[in-house]
Parts: C-alpha cells; sequence; structure tokens
C-alpha cells in the first residue's frame, strides 16, 4: 500500500497515520517530523527551514522532497508506506510520480483525504497549542497554515482525483470510528 494522507492542518493526518502503519505494518514518512527534528538538532537543514516554518510557510520544495527521498530509498519503505504532509502542492507530486518511477517503485495507489472543516480545525489547532505549545501553533500561524493549505494543498484533490485514486473520509468523530471509516474507505 502507497498512500498519500491529504487533510488541512489538524485533519487528524499524523494520528490517524499511526494507526495505519501498525494495521499495515509500513512506515509513515512525515516531512512535518522531518523537519521538526532537523530544528530541533540545528542541523543546517533545519535552520534552513525553520523561518519558513515558525510564519506557516511552505518550506523549499527542495529541501522537502531531498528529506522524502532519501526516505523512500531505505528498505522498509520498499513494501510501502503513508505519506503524511507531503507531497503539499501540483509540483511536489509531480515529483513524487517521477520519483517512485525512478526508484523502481509502484506509483501511489491511495490518497486518502480527511474532511474536517475551518472552525473546527482552528479549535483543535488552538487546543494543541495550548497542550503542545508548537512554535507554528498561534492564531494567526494557524490563519496562515490554513490559506496555504487551501491555496497550495487542497488542489491536489483534483490531481489524484484524475487518476482516480482519491478517498474522502469525514474526519470528524471518535478516533476508532474515523480509522474504521479510512479502512472501509480503502476497500
Ligand atoms: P500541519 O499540517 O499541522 O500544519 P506539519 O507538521 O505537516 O503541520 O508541517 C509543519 C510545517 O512544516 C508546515 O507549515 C511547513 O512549513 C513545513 N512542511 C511540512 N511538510 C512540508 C512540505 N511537504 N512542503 C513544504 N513545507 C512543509
Amino acid at each position: 500500500m502507497r498512500m498519500v494522507l491529504l487533510g488541512a492542518p489538524g485533519s487528524g493526518k499524523g494520528t490517524q497515520g499511526e494507526k495505519l502503519v501498525a494495521h499495515f505494518g509500513i512506515p509513515k514518512i512525515s516531512t512535518g517530523d522531518a523537519l521538526r527534528a532537523a530544528v530541533a538538532a540545528g542541523t543546517e537543514l533545519g535552520l534552513k527551514a525553520k523561518a519558513a516554518m515558525d510564519a506557516g510557510q511552505l518550506v523549499d520544495n527542495a529541501i522537502v522532497i531531498g528529506i522524502v527521498e532519501e526516505r523512500l530509498n531505505q528498505p522498509d519503505a520498499r513494501k510501502g508506506f503513508i505519506l503524511d504532509g507531503f507531497p503539499r502542492n501540483t509540483a511536489q507530486a509531480e515529483v513524487l510520480d517521477e520519483m517512485l518511477q525512478r526508484l523502481g517503485q509502484a506509483p501511489i495507489d491511495r490518497a486518502v483525504h480527511l474532511a474536517v472543516d475551518d472552525e473546527e480545525i482552528i479549535r483543535r489547532l488552538l487546543d494543541r497549542a495550548e497542550k503542545e505549545g508548537r512554535a507554528d501553533d498561534k492564531e494567526d500561524v494557524i490563519r496562515h497554515r490554513i490559506k496555504v493549505y487551501n491555496d497550495e494543498t487542497h488542489p491536489l484533490l483534483d490531481y489524484y482525483a484524475k487518476q482516480d485514486k482519491v478517498r474522502t473520509v469525514v474526519g470528524v468523530g471518535g478516533l476508532e470510528e474515523i480509522f474504521q471509516r479510512i479502512l472501509e474507505a480503502l476497500k
């Protein structure tokens, strides 16, 4: 199973992604987690990414594409993977398709779209801000991340719909309930 998780920030990609990891026994590749780890470690890549992340902007395509390619090349990703937070714009999606071909891997099977409305998204992210204190969970930055999602990432639904790969799941309800919806949508 080669899967892309699509959905606004706070739509539950990370949480549902972990459940999918346990279910399918394949790794999850999260560019957000990888970038936060690079920032925390103070690597050169982290330094380059930090300003964009703090402002709720997208990090340069070249940086995130490099992260994904390195990870997809590792042996445990050969039988499948779950992408969380990548691709985030059409250019990244095109590079991903080309990359899988070049690495001799099968194409993406499914793009699972977790649909959650903007008000619920803002509520969840403000709540997470209080609990986790992530640098980009501040109200103005949250609003900007949602705008970037709507402008740049949402159009990917069209990209994958043209390939008949999109499955939309309502991302509101209990965690287990949503997970069962995803499994059902993947059948
Ligand atoms: P969320 O979806 O909750 O906003 P993520 O953890 O997926 O958060 O990403 C946090 C930040 O990391 C993004 O706002 C962006 O700055 C950067 N980022 C993550 N993935 C990508 C990507 N594929 N392309 C560009 N920037 C990215």
